[in-house]
């Protein structure tokens, strides 16, 4: 059997709402003409009928006799007589006996009639239905008319009562070639696309799968960081195999009232049924797909039915039905298990955040339509890059092209793309923000403080550049950069970064022998940091290798009721050990502020004049104060 992808029925048109004012007079308006035009061929058809004029059967019988009649119709028990004359009358006959037998026993010779042409009619006729039945169902079917008008009026008014639960899915047929997403436009992400390369074979040949036996794959799930391709591969695939593509955000399936959500799914794989081979995707599938039965007041259960009817459809629909089903979630953790079974989402494709090589790739597929100055080197930024997700990147590039734009030139220069790094990063500058004498200095000092730390600490990332230029929510800041991708941190590594985000208030308390606001967040930042060596990645000595809190986080639901695995001894010994390792940090950093002084002071008295200062300045100071800057390894350079 040959798929043809191109058969698909074509997607119900949006419904275009009409302007209340002007939809509602065109619809009565319409309404009017279309009852006047019933209304008329009404009167004219039982008009025509009572023009002529009606004879008794005995007239009949004696007209014939005297040959003035030359023509008799017969319909059912109605007789259209036609005259000599060239008049038209009408009459009945009995309906018990024939016509004939009728008019004999009115003593009408066989001769006479002989000269009669009789024509018979068969008396079901529209026209004879039609004008015996009009009487009744004429009025009926105008005011059902004007009910259809006024119903349309009021769903095109909002209420939508009558859609409620059709699936809201937004469908991308393969003859959309503009919308068509291959494999080629999603960079790196190997092995999630040599996965998902199986289920494109199965879609373009489903044959080869089903005669030997296989069992087909149902649904596939897509996990990873935010912004790193889930939705986008999930188009490519589509796109790959030529299929329609059903794409819904879980959060679509729930409305205001319970049992919306299920119909919306049953609604949703029927349409998706019906035009097999296709794919559905289900963005964001955590919506719906929560763990059961954590609920925190009840309020959740549409959202369980939603997901109940889900798991219905997953095992409902046959393997050769040649639907698939992917799902893209950022929370892989929050899923309820029944999803994840055997036989559902047991494809489970993880996509990270993309390493160096690809960030040059994905860098490079986003630079396709721009145009670049010589001196771009997109290497360098996907080396200054680490850590950005692939929508990350895709703004990068954007950024720097509005950049260029706004500076009126014609191409992109590796200046915009670097300016866009910190953009992404950080949030854009406000140089507006201007700040007093005092808090200048003490910014610097603070963001100093940062830096030296790092500098002098063996595990913190090199320092790529300070700025006390106030930029998104921080009022200054101390960029650090990785010398390498890492997927694995270490407790050495955590301890330094702990001390390194106290750098800047450790720095106020010996400087000014003050404390700010400002330090807030980097206090939030080391406490979470603390806290979570303690109690997920059993690297306190005291607690051991115990994982006291999930990843998901503690409170579900956002409602302050945690799901705590110890008790309130172990919560008091974790907030001891939370401390001990804040205060070791703190006393670490003020050795080092105290016995560098001078360095400090020479990066702030810098930071002062210019406000910023990038790697090469940084590391000049550093050189000149006898600290060794961190080497920056040579990443091996493929391509
Ligand atoms: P997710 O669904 O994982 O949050 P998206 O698929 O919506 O992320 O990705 C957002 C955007 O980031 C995409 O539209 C694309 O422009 C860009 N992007 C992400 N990953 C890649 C990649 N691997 N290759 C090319 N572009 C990518
Ligand atoms: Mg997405
Ligand atoms: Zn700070």
């Amino acid at each position: 059997m040959k798929l043809n992808p191109k058969k698909v029925i074509a997607p119900k048109p949006p419904k275009k709402p009409s302007p209340p004012g002007r939809g509602l007079l065109n619809q009565a308006f319409l309404a009017l003409i279309i009852f006047l035009f019933l209304a008329s061929g009404y009167s004219l058809l039982t008009g025509a009928q009572k023009s002529a004029e009606e004879i008794s059967l005995s007239t009949l019988a004696q007209d014939i006799s005297s040959n003035k009649v030359t023509g008799l119709t017969v319909i059912g028990d109605k007789l259209d007589i036609t005259y000599a004359d060239g008049k038209q009358k009408i009459s009945k006959k009995e309906t018990s006996a024939p016509l004939t037998t009728t008019l004999k026993n009115y003593n009408v010779s066989s001769e006479a009639l002989a000269k009669v042409n009789i024509e018979i009619k068969n008396d079901q006729g529209f026209l004879y239905w039609f004008s015996s039945l009009a009487p009744i169902f004429l009025p009926v079917i105008v005011i059902f008319a004007i009910l259809w008008f006024l119903s349309r009026q009021v769903r095109g008014a909002g209420m939508q009562a009558f859609t409620f639960g059709q699936s809201k899915a937004r469908l991308t047929t393969p003859d959309d070639k503009n919308q068509r997403i291959t494999f080629k436009d999603v960079a790196g992400a190997k092995e999630a696309k040599e996965e998902l390369r199986e289920i494109v074979d199965f879609l373009k040949n489903p044959k080869k799968f089903l005669d030997i036996g296989a069992r087909i794959p149902k649904g596939v799930l897509l996990m990873g960081a935010p912004g790193t391709g889930k939705t986008l591969l999930a188009r490519a695939v589509a796109g790959e195999a030529g299929v329609s593509f059903f794409s819904i955000s879980g959060s679509e399936f729930v409305e205001m009232f319970v049992g919306v959500g299920a119909s919306r799914v049953r609604d949703l794989f029927d349409l998706a049924k019906k035009v097999a081979p296709s794919i559905i995707f289900v963005d964001e599938i955590d919506a719906v797909g929560r763990v059961r039965g954590t609920g925190v007041g009840g309020g959740n259960d549409e959202r369980e039915q939603t997901l109940n009817q889900i798991l219905v459809e997953l095992d409902g629909f046959e393997p050769n039905e040649k639907v698939i089903v992917m799902a893209a979630t950022n929370r892989p953790d929050v899923l309820d298990p029944a999803l994840l079974r055997p036989g559902r989402f047991d494809r489970r494709v993880t996509l990270d955040l993309p390493d160096r090589k690809d960030r040059e790739e994905i860098l490079l597929i986003h630079a396709r339509k721009k145009p670049f100055a010589e001196d771009v080197n997109i290497l360098l930024i996907a080396e200054r890059t680490p850590g950005f997700s692939g929508a990350d990147l895709y703004s990068l590039m954007n950024e720097a092209a509005i950049l260029a734009a706004r500076e009126n030139r014609n191409k992109v220069s590796q200046f915009d793309l670097i300016r866009s790094i910190e953009k992404v990063m950080l949030g854009p500058e406000r140089k507006s923000h201007i700040l007093s004498k005092k808090e200048k200095e003490l910014t610097a000092y603070h963001e100093a403080g940062h830096a030296l730390v790092a500098s002098v600490l063996p595990y913190a990332d090199p320092v790529h550049k300070i700025s006390i230029i106030a930029r998104g929510r921080a009022g200054g800041y101390t960029l650090k950069l990785p010398l390498e991708d890492r997927k694995l941190q270490s407790k050495k590594e955590f301890l330094d970064d702990i001390a390194t985000a106290l750098g800047g208030y450790a720095v106020e308390k010996i400087v000014y022998g003050d404390v700010t606001t400002g330090p807030s967040s980097d206090l939030q930042v080391a406490t979470a940091l603390a806290r979570d060596m303690v109690t997920k990645y059993g690297m306190s000595e005291k607690m051991g290798p115990l994982a006291l809190e999930g990843m998901a986080g503690k409170p579900i639901m956002g409602i302050g009721i945690g799901d705590k695995e110890y008790s309130e001894a172990v919560g008091t010994e974790i907030d001891a050990e939370v401390s001990k390792i804040m205060n070791d940090a703190m006393k670490k950093v003020e050795k080092i502020i105290k016995e560098r002084r001078n360095t400090l002071d020479a990066i702030a008295k810098r930071l002062i004049e210019a406000e910023t200062i990038e790697q090469k300045e940084f590391e000049e100071i550093l050189v000149a104060n006898g600290i060794a800057p961190k080497k920056k390894q040579d990443i091996e350079h493929q391509n």
